[in-house]
């Protein structure tokens, strides 16, 4: 049986890491926190990313996470309701978008993965560094409560995010996108009315795009999508006016919410983002996947759905390997299939991914306009449908099937 170091227990991470100890493979989980909620992640599970857990048999357990499930979506231009969009039960059944608690989710895998006897999570161990003899890697250096420690393994994945170090270590080259935006991220009073009938409502203007969503600790989460570097002015301005910008593109019941509240919003939490991207996963005896391989620009809400993809088909593939002799041949051969199965739909989304913010940050004419014929064009169509049209980019473009 071969032996696994995963660093970083993230959602690919801990998913890749249940999977293979349920199958007898003994993986050590390490992870530089304590307590999962100290580290900041996206909380939007698509349909793509939450059928694995069905797959997983771990339905019954989703549902015991803290979430709300999203019935649909509405988009408003300058403060306007121009188009709404529905999560209809007969295309998405149970897997339709839900914002779920990201430690709620965590600690339910390691919990589960901790049923075998194989798993060992280790929080608080941050890893700095790989052990590589001959040219492979067997393992990674680190530092936990109790001083230096090394774990020595048949295969290392590096699932350790968007500032990885073992994509880092390995050296693996990589390929950055522009991306011309940050999102300014905050927490205002919940709108009982709104929470009746759970939407993600996107306001559109200013060359901003505002996101409200009623989540599941009661409270309304806001994204504030801002040019690239405009945190520090906007700091410097105070957050009550960046609320009445917000509250300028929003449709009248949410402009006059967040003025209620312009004075008790949470701290705002600033998201440089990212589109890059490893040009090999793997070295021998070592693999990336998550972030790490792969960070995703939160447009689309794509990033944990990506890695849960990743994890399922690093298990489909690296589980018949390390059941048996674990030879390194076959390891490595394995890290290159995963690849050629992840890659296309990681291009792909994020292909897609770099279209909607340079029109929806532009001031421009032609900006403006297109997007008022664009939103007046899709307006004709029933809302069933609409949402059904984005069935492609919230389900996943390749198919995903957990088979071990
Ligand atoms: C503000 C924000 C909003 C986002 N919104 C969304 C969204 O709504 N929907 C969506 O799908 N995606 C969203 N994303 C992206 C999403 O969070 C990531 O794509 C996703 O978490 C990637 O999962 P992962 O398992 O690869 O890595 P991560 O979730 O980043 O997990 C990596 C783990 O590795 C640990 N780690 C790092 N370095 C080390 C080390 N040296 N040693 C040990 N442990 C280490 C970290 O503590 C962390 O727990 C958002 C991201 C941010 C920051």
């Amino acid at each position: 049986m071969g032996r696994v170091a995963i660093v970083g227990a993230g959602p690919g991470g801990a998913v890749l890491a249940l999977l293979l100890a349920r199958r007898g493979v003994e993986v050590t989980l390490l992870e530089r926190q304590h307590d999962f909620a100290r580290e900041f992640r996206g909380e939007v599970l698509l349909p793509g990313g939450l059928e694995p857990f069905d797959q997983m048999g771990l339905w019954d357990e989703i549902e015991r996470v803290p979430s709300v499930q999203m019935q649909g979506g509405v988009l408003y231009l300058n403060g306007r309701r121009r188009l709404a969009a529905d999560f209809d039960p007969s295309t998405f059944g149970r897997f339709a978008p839900r914002w779920m608690s990201q430690p709620g989710l965590l600690e339910m895998l390691v919990r589960v993965a901790g049923e075998n006897a194989s798993f060992e999570l280790r929080r608080g161990a941050s890893v700095n560094a790989l052990v590589t003899e001959a040219g492979r890697c067997v393992g990674v250096v680190g530092k936990d409560a109790e001083g230096d420690f090394e774990v020595r393994a048949d295969l290392v994945v590096g699932a350790d995010g968007r500032t990885s170090v073992v994509r880092r270590q390995a050296a693996l080259p990589e390929h950055a996108d522009p991306t011309p935006m940050d999102i300014v991220w905050l927490k205002v009073a919940d709108v009982p009315a709104v929470r009746e009938h759970p939407r993600l409502h996107a306001c559109v203007g200013n060359g901003h795009l505002l996101i409200a969503a009623p989540v599941y600790d009661e409270t309304l989460q806001v994204a504030w999508i801002i040019e690239k570097g405009r945190f520090g002015e906007i700091r410097r301005r105070g957050i009550p006016e960046c609320l009445d910008d917000m509250a300028a593109v929003a449709p009248p019941w949410l402009a006059d919410h967040l003025h209620r509240h312009r004075e008790d919003a949470s701290r705002p939490f600033l998201l440089s983002t990212v589109s890059d991207r490893v040009l090999e996963w793997s070295r021998p005896g070592l693999l990336v996947i998550g972030d790490a391989a792969h960070t995703m620009s939160p447009v689309g809400a794509q990033g944990l759905n990506i890695a849960i993809r990743d994890a399922v088909v690093a298990a489909n593939h690296l589980v018949p390997v390390l059941e048996g002799a674990a030879d390194p041949q076959a390891i490595d051969a394995a890290n290159r299939a995963i690849e050629a199965e992840r890659k296309p739909e990681v291009s792909e989304v994020q292909r897609l991914q770099a279209r909607p913010p340079p029109v929806i940050l532009s001031q421009a004419w032609w900006a403006r306009a297109g997007l008022q014929l664009a939103t007046g064009a899709l307006s004709l169509l029933p809302r069933r449908q609409l949402g059904a049209g984005l069935r492609g980019l919230l389900s996943g473009v390749t198919d995903v099937k957990l088979r071990v």
